[in-house]
């Protein structure tokens, strides 16, 4: 199935210069999201994650249908002040500044689970980065990221650990 004619380009949003890749009309598409989902699911199977990270706020929207499909439980990456319980943050560098991303410090566990990292989209690979950088602290196994879309220009995958990364759309 074609998913990337089903991904709308919105031209200078939301700034002027950027294309931003819009799933919500992937989303939209019952036989395009479950596409989407089943994909992933049959990509990621090997990994046998015990859990998925899904960062704020697509990757939860792919991350915790995949944790179903695949047997995991899904942990959510949230944006400052949102997680309501004691959590472990790290800091990472945007385009202009810093932002910060949070886990309860009592989701990584045990230590030696395995982690699958899953988002929407890479781009710079600066998310993901700092995603991996909150599973590697707490002594998880890092065992993979899946994206459903590659920016390649960006480069990002070279910014993140030696695990294999999983994508679906590449750019
Ligand atoms: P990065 O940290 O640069 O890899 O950016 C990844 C995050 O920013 C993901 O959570 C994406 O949802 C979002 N993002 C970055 N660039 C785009 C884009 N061109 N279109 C849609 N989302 C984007």
């Amino acid at each position: 199935m074609d998913i990337q004619a089903l991904i709308r380009d919105i031209p200078d949003f939301p700034k002027p210069g950027i294309i931003f890749k819009d799933i919500t009309t992937l989303l939209r598409d019952a036989d395009g999201l479950r596409y989407t989902i089943d994909a992933l699911a049959e990509k990621c199977a090997d990994f046998a994650p015990d859990f998925i990270i899904g960062m704020e706020s697509r990757g939860f929207i792919f991350g915790a249908p995949l944790a179903y499909k695949l047997g995991a439980g899904f942990i959510p990456v949230r944006k400052p002040g949102k997680l309501p319980a004691a959590v472990h943050s790290i800091e990472y560098e945007l385009e202009y500044g810093m932002d910060r991303l949070e886990v309860h410090q009592d989701a990584l566990h045990p230590p030696d689970c395995k982690i699958l990292i899953v988002d929407d989209l890479i781009a710079t690979g600066g998310t993901a980065a700092a995603t991996a950088q909150l599973v590697q602290q707490s002594g998880c196994q890092l065992v993979g990221f899946a994206f459903v879309i590659e920016l390649k220009d960006l480069s990002g995958r070279k910014r993140l650990p030696e695990v294999p990364i999983i994508t679906l759309v590449e750019y």
